[in-house]
């Protein structure tokens, strides 16, 4: 059963850190979050199986890891200054502020007024000062998005390395926004993470790599513990897509609070490059936007026979990390009740993602033969590199198990008296609760099946 409530999941992030709110002891920052000590192994987790699965599993994907701050010029001519913006309006009776297309039947969600202002366009990007001096000529952008460093880089990673086309960047990093009503937990937030690749195609073959795209986030989605029947796709209606885009597929979660945006899959055409581009008058293309005189690039590719200069297309999928992760512990969060009346916790992430592959138990706190041989374990399974694995010195078994099973730990491996005179120990799967003994020598092969 997945979680009932978002309070649920906020509950449980808190109480086995997850997930904090971000200065908190000052009364929090809203639409901030922190990522607590199990919260930053999850995190971690799900970005390196998306590494994996777009740059280590594919041979034409390459990484970056760019700057934050960014040239206000590169979002005057990606065209963020003049459109990222979300229309805004005023309840003249509590004065509060909303997001337009937030408010239920056009009234105040706070008070309930109908009497609300026209809206108008708020821009979501956070400016900050560069240098000692505060003037106009001196800021700086916290990038809205990481995908605009991946087109300015575009051809240095070309030069770089032996891509051809088709090819992509894929990038993982923080964003910033600065939304009206941030809400819903790590939902929409004002700092978050994304995971973004920017597949380079010939144009003409756009629509079929955006096909291709669409599917294999899905998959991707799906190997993450994700129930297809809780994801859908949205079309984006041609009035709502981004100034960017000629066609955008959302992939949908069904959140907590219902039917919203996990990843945007957009069809950016030529747009960005294009727009980044000096001398567009020498390249036989017509669908730059914008005349660009200060940048001193060319972000195209020129064809070995003809010598044709053309602008690629992109096919973007872009995920929010954040919203992944809310994801990943909705579906994960079950509630068992036992035999016996009591109910158990369990979060049953799939082992890749789990914050802790296994813990090492000794049955006895501080009984030095038990405690020795269990670290010993743990230092033999530590080798195999398939993530963390703890000792845990408590002494309180079964304790140990409902703690493990609530942080999602796929196995506890319990070492007793028996272990020091055979060399087996007790190993407990989180899901059956079902418990075997396995002998030390194959723990390893064991754990690489289960966990790998
Ligand atoms: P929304 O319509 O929900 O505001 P968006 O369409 O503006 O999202 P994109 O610009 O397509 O979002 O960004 C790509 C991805 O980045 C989104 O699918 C989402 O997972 C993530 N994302 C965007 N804004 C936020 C936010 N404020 N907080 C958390 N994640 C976000």
């Amino acid at each position: 059963m997945p979680a009932q409530s978002m309070e649920d999941l906020v509950a449980l992030c808190k109480r086995r850190g997850f997930v904090f709110q971000a200065s908190e002891i000052y009364g929090g920052i809203q639409g901030v979050y922190d990522y607590g000590p199990l919260g930053v192994e999850l995190k971690n987790n799900l970005k390196n199986a998306w590494w994996r699965s777009m740059v280590y599993e594919r041979d034409d994907v390459e990484g970056l890891d760019s700057a934050i701050l960014t040239n206000p010029r590169v979002l005057h001519y990606s065209g963020h200054e003049e459109t990222f913006a979300d229309p805004l309006v005023d309840c003249r009776q509590c004065k509060s502020r909303w997001r337009a297309d937030h408010l239920d039947d056009g009234a105040c969600p706070r008070c309930g007024s109908s009497d609300i202002t026209e809206p108008r366009p708020f821009n979501l990007m956070f400016k900050t000062n560069l240098g000692p001096v505060e003037d106009d000529s001196s800021f700086a952008y916290l990038r809205p998005e990481t995908a605009q460093s991946v087109f300015t880089n575009f051809k240095n990673v070309l030069d770089s390395t032996s891509a051809r086309l088709p090819f992509g960047i894929a990038q993982i990093g923080k964003a910033f926004r600065n939304e009206i009503t941030p809400r819903n937990f790590i939902f929409r937030v004002r700092e978050f993470e994304q995971m973004e690749l920017e597949f380079f195609v010939e144009p003409g073959t756009d629509e079929d790599w955006h096909e291709r795209w669409v599917e294999d986030r899905l998959d991707w989605w799906r190997q993450q513990g994700i129930n297809g029947n809780n994801l859908k796709l949205l079309h984006v209606p041609e009035d709502e897509l981004a100034h960017y885009s000629k066609a955008t597929v959302d992939v949908m979660y069904q959140f907590p609070h219902g039917l919203e945006e996990l990843e945007g899959i957009a069809n950016r055409t030529d747009f960005d490059l294009g727009s980044h581009t000096k001398n567009q008058r020498d390249l036989d293309i017509d669908a730059t936007v914008l005349a660009n005189d200060e940048s001193n690039a060319r972000l195209a590719v020129q064809d070995q026979a003809d010598r044709r200069w053309s602008v690629p297309y992109v096919i973007e999928p872009s995920a929010g990390v954040d919203r992944g992760v809310l994801a990943v512990l909705n579906e994960a969060y079950r509630v068992d009740r036992l035999a016996n009346g009591t109910e158990r916790t369990l979060l049953s992430l799939p082992a890749h993602l789990a914050p802790i592959k296994a813990a090492v138990i000794p049955l006895k706190r501080n009984h030095q033969g038990l405690v020795d041989r269990a670290r010993g374990i743990k230092t033999e399974l530590m080798r195999l590199g398939l993530g963390r694995i703890v000792f845990e010195n408590t002494g309180n078994i079964g304790k140990g198990y409902r703690r493990h099973d609530e942080v999602g730990t796929p196995l506890c491996i319990t070492v007793d008296f028996e272990t020091l005179e055979d060399e087996s120990v007790t190993v407990r799967d989180r899901d059956t609760m079902a418990q075997e003994r396995v002998a030390t020598t194959s723990l390893a092969n064991y754990l690489r099946e289960r966990i790998a």
